[in-house]
């Protein structure tokens, strides 16, 4: 692809300029000369009102669109387990393939896929592509990102998800910039344009003030990470079955340049909030990290995980990992319980599809309430006490 201007309609009014997002366009003295930086993204040939730029480009790259078909999704797992991010993806990806009239599939990197195949297949991918390769274990960026764009280079998805997990946000901008496409981060929201097959990917901007839906019209895949408890799994199916496409890689060891010494699990792993039922989290109105304390023996007796308002992590009360929230992790138990938590709308965006959501709180105009399903107004020390109380008699 090339952008040229074409110097005997060129005016030298500078319009390109303004508008080039990449200082990618010189004046060389009355006419405007594209630098090495274009990305070829465009926007100066609408801008020049001399039709004075053109893409040189033949088109083949339009009418290569077509030439894509399915929507994948990446099978992050752990040991042997898939990731629960996988499985919404495949209940979102099979909803978006059955608009498209394609199949679902799911691409697995490993050294042993076939004990993930059938769960796979229970929570909807129609087809599996499984990549093996003893490089491939323990997980890295180059040697997966090497095998998954050979892959999609060979097959030809249209769409591509990942989870927006700490490996999906390394993997998949690597593998996007490899296949010379676009990628969208952290989608909470997946539609199609069913006149154009394209995907409107919607994503929380500007500090989740506004929701932005970002296209990517000319090139495929189109990719996406998604964040994990955002998504619906299907119904588990252990009837469902499926093709196994076995992909043979020709990774060689020097496609990895890093190498795994050990891998050091954190002692609160992330994925607990993930995993949780109920989470019961605090906040500011906590006063201090001994308050922590307090939502220890609350989350002990209802079975639940411990979570926290940014606030919280902000003063050091508590780790990063258990932030519920647009920076943090997005979840959905069963049962959120807000202990001095005021409802902040980068809190909400992180918990408010819970099933449930119990809500203490010693001011009743906390915009809280307005998400709640239950409401206590009142100071979360005398309030908590009595849960956990009340809790263990029923209990
Ligand atoms: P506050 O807003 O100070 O609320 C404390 C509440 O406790 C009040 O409602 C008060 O009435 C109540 N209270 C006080 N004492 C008691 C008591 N004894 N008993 C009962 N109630 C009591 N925030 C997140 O949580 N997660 C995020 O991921 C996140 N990401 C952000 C990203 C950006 C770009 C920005 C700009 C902000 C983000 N925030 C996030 C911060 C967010 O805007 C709020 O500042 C934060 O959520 C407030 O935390 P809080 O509710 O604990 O504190
Ligand atoms: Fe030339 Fe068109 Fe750029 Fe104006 S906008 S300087 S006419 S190329
Ligand atoms: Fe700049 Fe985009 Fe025009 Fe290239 S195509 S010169 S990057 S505005």
């Amino acid at each position: 692809m090339a952008v040229i201007v074409l110097k005997d309609k060129c005016r030298g009014c500078k319009k390109c300029i303004k508008v080039c997002p990449f200082e990618a366009i010189d004046m060389q003295g009355k006419v405007a000369v594209i630098n090495e930086k274009c990305t070829a993204c465009g926007q100066c040939i609408e801008a020049c009102p001399f039709d004075a730029i053109e893409n040189t480009s033949t088109g083949k790259e339009a009418a290569d669109l077509s030439a894509y078909k399915d929507v994948w999704v990446f099978a992050e797992h752990r040991d042997g387990k898939l990731m629960g991010v996988t499985l919404e993806l495949l209940g979102e990806g099979s909803r978006l393939a059955k608009e498209l009239g394609v199949s679902v599939c799911a691409v697995v990197p490993g050294i042993d896929v076939a004990v993930m195949q059938d769960e796979l297949f229970a929570y909807g991918a129609e087809k599996i592509i499984a990549i093996e390769d003893p490089l491939l274990e323990p997980f890295t960026t180059d040697a997966y990102t090497k095998v998954i764009s050979d892959a999609v280079n060979e097959f030809k998805p249209e769409i591509v998800l990942f989870g927006a997990t700490h490996i999906g946000r390394d993997l998949a901008p690597r593998i996007a910039a490899r296949l010379n496409t676009g990628l969208t981060a952290d989608c909470t929201k997946l539609e199609i344009d069913i006149e154009n097959r394209r995907l409107l990917q919607t994503r929380p901007a500007f500090g989740g003030n506004l929701m932005a839906t970002i296209v990517c019209p000319k090139t495929r895949p189109q990719m996406s990470t998604v964040r994990p408890g955002v998504m619906d799994k299907l119904e588990k199916d252990p009837g469902r079955k499926g093709e196994v496409v076995k992909y043979k890689t020709n990774l060689v060891a020097a496609d990895v340049r890093t190498k795994v010494l050990e891998v050091v699990k954190s002692a609160k792993e992330h994925a607990s909030l993930l995993d949780a039922d109920i989470i019961c989290s605090g906040g500011r109105g906590l006063g201090s990290t001994e308050g922590f304390k307090l939502i220890e023996q609350l989350a002990d007796a209802v079975g639940g995980t411990v979570g926290a308002s940014r606030a919280a992590v902000d003063n050091g009360w508590i780790d990063h990992s258990q932030q519920v929230g647009q920076t943090g992790t997005t979840v959905k138990p069963k049962v959120y319980i807000a202990c001095g938590i005021s409802g902040a709308i980068q809190h909400l965006a992180g918990m408010q599809t819970s099933d449930i959501i119990i809500a203490i709180n010693k001011d009743p105009e906390a915009p809280i309430f307005e998400v709640a399903d239950y409401g206590i107004v009142g100071d979360l020390y005398k309030v908590i006490p009595e849960l956990i109380s009340q809790w263990s008699q029923v209990a």
